[in-house]
Order: C-alpha cells, then structure tokens, then sequence
C-alpha cells in the first residue's frame, strides 16, 4: 500500500460496524450501496442532476510537445459526454442539455459537470468566468469539476474555495488506482502519492467535496488489491466514488494493445465480483455515482461488449448483493 495518508473523515457517522448488519434500506433509496441520487437527495432535499458540458480543450497528456504518452484507454475527445457540442458556447450546452434532463426526469436542480479533458489545466481566470456562466443560469445548484490530481495548482485553490462558500463544489479526481504498477500500466503519467497529495491540498484549502474514479479490470488486479482500495478510500476525506470496467475504445493505445492480443478485458461476472467485493469494504458513508462504465459513444467500443448495456451491468450486481445479503459497507469496520 503506496504512503496512506491518514485525515479526519468529514460526513455522518458509519455504521459502528458488521457486527451492526444493515436490513432497512430505504435511506438509500432500496439499493444495496448509497447512491449518488441519494446523497445529492439528503444534501439538496431533492433530486439533483449533473449536467456534462465539454469545455475543457486538453490535458497534460495531450498539449502539444507533451513528451507524456496518452492514457491508454483515452480517446479523442477525453471522455467528453456530449462531444459534438464542443463547438457550442457554454451557456447553449448548458440550456441544451438541462433541458433536456429536465424533461426526461422531471428535474428542476443542476450541477455542472465540467467533465471532459482537465478542466484544471487552464488559467484561473477563464475558469473563473466558466464558473460565472454556469453559476448564472437557473437552477443550478453548483459545479462539478472532472480532473487530474497533478493539476490543481495553488493558484486555483482559492476559486475553489470562494466558490464553494456560496454554492456547492465537488472535485472529482481521475486517480483511477491506487497502486503505482497499474498507474504505470495505464501510463497516467502521475504516482499514487499525487493522489494523496492532490486529496489532502483540496481537503484543506477549500473544503469542497472530493469524488474520486477508479477503474477495475486492469492486468494481474487481485482481490487484495480491490480490498485494499476500498479501505484506503475509507480513511480519506471523500464523499464519493465513481467506478469503470477498462474497456477499449478504437483509436486508442489499449485498441493496439488488444489487437496485438496484450490485452483482454473482464467479462462480466469477474467485473460484478470486483465490484461487489469492493462495495462489501467500502464505508456506508461513501456515495456511490456509478458501478460500471457506459460507452457514450457505441461506435467507438470495441470490447467489452456488454460495455454497451447501460442498465444490465448494475441490475446484476444489485441482484447478486441482494441474493448473497451483501450491502455496501457489510464487511467495514470503522475501527479498520
Ligand atoms: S484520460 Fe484525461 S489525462 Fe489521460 S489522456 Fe485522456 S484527457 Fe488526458
């Protein structure tokens, strides 16, 4: 386990731990795990949706004369959820796409999820004035940030701060594991210590809430591996988790990798055991956004094909929780 960096968690109370089994789920709204919908529910007293804008033009990896190779498993367009608005203003991605939720689920609370790239990696002032837009339109509640943790220099901190003192910021981190060799393997280009660093710099310079992506499936991933991820997420000073199955995309390094037969993604029952042994381990206390990736664009998905299936993937791990009585947080113990 690379350096745990041991900080006071912030939130309500965990369960006192397994001996305490859960049987009521109401408060997680009957899932097996503490969703994402749920927390925002307790925190805003209604549902709340994060709306995906494309802003963001580039990272580290990408900036032209980088000598950082890409990220693996990245495509073109840095997990951008609505590429083909990249050309509109932020203001019409903002209406076009809250509108559209709004209609779909009946929503009448936003976040702006500046999600594709690293929306870190600009000049504090356009990122300023990118929060002036997003905050000024209607029923937004506040903003969430997708990006690197190499990238949050000192100079952002204070935006980040002033701007969580009136609404709400959440910093979601792209650590994707918590073990260097798998950071190598996906060639991240950062260690595990700058995750550590990254947490410990948002948690005390602007207290804004912290999320943090993994990905499961990686080579010669263990079992001790995933528990281990969960129990150092425990002792960190987070509020959410974000989970994805690697997957490949075409135009990719991982494509090559897997073309040349160096790759081999999960299936699906292997990936479901990950990720209910990790639940299983992982604080009740923790938001859960999401359990399996979702190709947004189907075109570009190579493999794994149930990649493709938005709902099954989470249906059958909330069967097979249910089935084998596991909930998230049935074997945490806060004395860990
Ligand atoms: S995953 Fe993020 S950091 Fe890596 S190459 Fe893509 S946009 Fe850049």
């Amino acid at each position: 386990m690379a350096g745990l960096l041991l900080l006071d968690k912030t939130g309500p109370s965990a369960l006192a731990g397994k001996e305490e089994m859960k049987t009521d789920f109401s408060d997680w709204g009957n899932h097996r795990y503490f969703p994402i919908s749920q927390f925002y529910k307790n925190r805003f007293g209604e549902k709340v949706y994060k709306v995906s804008v494309s802003v963001a033009e580039t990272c580290p990896n990408r900036q032209p004369n980088s000598r950082m190779p890409l990220c693996i498993f990245c495509d073109e367009w840095g997990s951008a959820a609505y590429h083909l608005e990249r050309d509109k203003s932020l203001r019409d991605q903002i209406i076009i796409n809250r509108d559209k939720i709004s209609k779909r689920y009946r929503a009448k609370k936003f976040l702006i999820y500046f999600q594709s790239y690293t929306n870190t990696f600009d000049r504090v002032s356009d990122l300023e004035q990118r929060f002036d837009v997003a905050l000024s339109e209607e029923n937004i509640e506040g903003i969430v940030l997708g990006t690197r943790p190499d990238c949050l220099p000192s100079r952002i901190l204070p935006l980040l701060k002033k701007t969580h003192e009136s609404h709400y910021v959440t910093v979601e981190l792209g650590l994707q594991s918590f073990f260097d060799h798998h950071l190598t393997f996906l060639q991240r280009g950062h260690d595990v210590q700058r995750g550590y660093d990254a947490i410990k710099k948002l948690h005390e310079h602007t207290g804004v809430d912290i999320g943090i992506h993994l990905m499961f499936g990686l080579p010669d991933e263990t079992d001790e591996e995933i528990i281990q991820t969960a129990q150092i997420l425990n002792e960190l000073p987070i509020s959410n988790v974000k989970l994805h199955n690697l997957h490949v995309l075409t135009n990719t390094p991982l494509a090559e990798m897997y073309q040349q037969g160096k790759f081999q993604p999960v299936e699906l029952q292997e990936y479901i055991d990950k990720v209910i042994l990790f639940l299983q381990y992982l604080s009740p206390d923790i938001a859960v956004q999401r359990l399996a990736a979702v190709a947004s664009r189907w075109d570009e998905l190579i493999a794994p094909a149930w990649t493709k299936e938005k709902m099954r993937p989470t249906q059958m791990i909330e069967d097979q929780m249910q089935e084998q009585g596991i909930f998230q947080g049935s074997e945490f113990s806060s004395d860990k």
